[in-house]
């Protein structure tokens, strides 16, 4: 039995079905990524959802790096942007203006903005990213539609939030997988499966029972839990950069009376102090940038 309290993505397969899959639950992670802000509760659901769906995504491919999902438009909703790396670390945050009370109309229905999928692969250095309109439909939907138009992937998505958790499931037909002549719906079969299992199953069952409960025709195979944990990769060298890229004259215009300029992470709150001097090395050299202890 795995310790099912924690953080954790476990991958899966269905041997008999042709199908793999990942699932995603998350307490301690998404508690760190809900507290940064005063979320209306809609937009949290949207937040735990999409956060969930960003560790799930990253079960089935072999990168080194991040996967980031991220939708920006100048609608209610101004940002929603989840990453989780292939070390396991999750970050999320969301911007958002005036009251959101209901789920619906968060984003522009024309034009519809897009959702973004980025993989950024430290070992190539090659970055991927993937675009789906947002149209009205749930978040589940879009990144189905999302694999199968940009992966040609079928592939079924579930998501859940809630009482302070968050999961994900998720199954995919494995490619170049080739079906028994009997089993040609197999594809179909697993899916009604899927669609059995509520929301409240996600956030609370042990994932052994869950997956034997929806399954246990289909020979599931189940691999250890990977855990997960919330992270972030923000650093004084990043920021730097940043204020490089803002140019000389905005960064000195966020220089106080102390003297100092402080730039606050909006993922995980780390204060990252420059004074004149440091600025000045900044935009002198454009990387070289003294590593100062960070206030916290
Ligand atoms: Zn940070």
């Amino acid at each position: 039995m795995s310790d099912f309290t924690h953080d954790f993505l476990h991958r899966f397969e269905l041997e008999r079905a042709g199908v793999r899959g990942v699932f995603v639950r998350l307490a301690e992670s998404w508690r760190h990524v809900r507290e940064r802000a005063d979320y209306p509760p809609v937009l949290a659901d949207l937040l735990g959802r999409t956060l969930a769906a960003s560790a799930l995504f990253t079960g089935n491919i072999k990168f080194d790096g991040a996967l980031s999902i991220q939708i920006k438009q100048a609608g209610p909703v101004g940002l929603l942007f989840a990453e989780c790396g292939s070390d396991g670390r999750l970050r999320g945050l969301a911007r958002w203006q005036g009251d959101i009370a209901e789920s619906s109309g968060l984003f522009h229905a024309q034009p519809a903005p897009l959702l973004a999928i980025t993989i950024d692969n430290r070992e190539s250095n090659q970055r991927y990213q993937g675009l789906v309109p947002v149209e009205d439909a749930q978040l589940a939907i879009l990144f189905e539609r999302y694999f199968e138009r940009s992966e040609q992937l079928p592939t079924r998505v579930m998501l859940a939030c809630g009482d302070g958790r968050c999961a994900g499931l998720m199954l995919q037909r494995i490619p170049g997988h080739v079906h028994a002549d009997d089993d040609a719906d197999a594809w179909n079969r697993v899916g009604h499966l899927l669609a059995s299992a509520s929301e409240r199953e996600l956030l609370t069952v042990a994932p052994e029972i869950l997956l034997y409960r929806l399954f246990h025709e289909e020979s599931v195979r189940l691999h250890a839990a990977k855990p997960l944990v919330f992270g972030c990769s923000c650093s004084r060298e990043r920021v730097a950069a940043m204020l490089h890229s803002l140019g000389r004259a905005e960064a000195e215009a966020a220089v106080r009376e102390d003297g100092v300029a402080e730039v606050t992470c909006e993922f995980c709150n780390t204060q990252y102090r420059f004074d004149r001097v440091d600025l000045e090395q900044v935009f002198r050299s454009g990387q070289d940038v003294p590593v100062a202890p960070t206030q916290h």
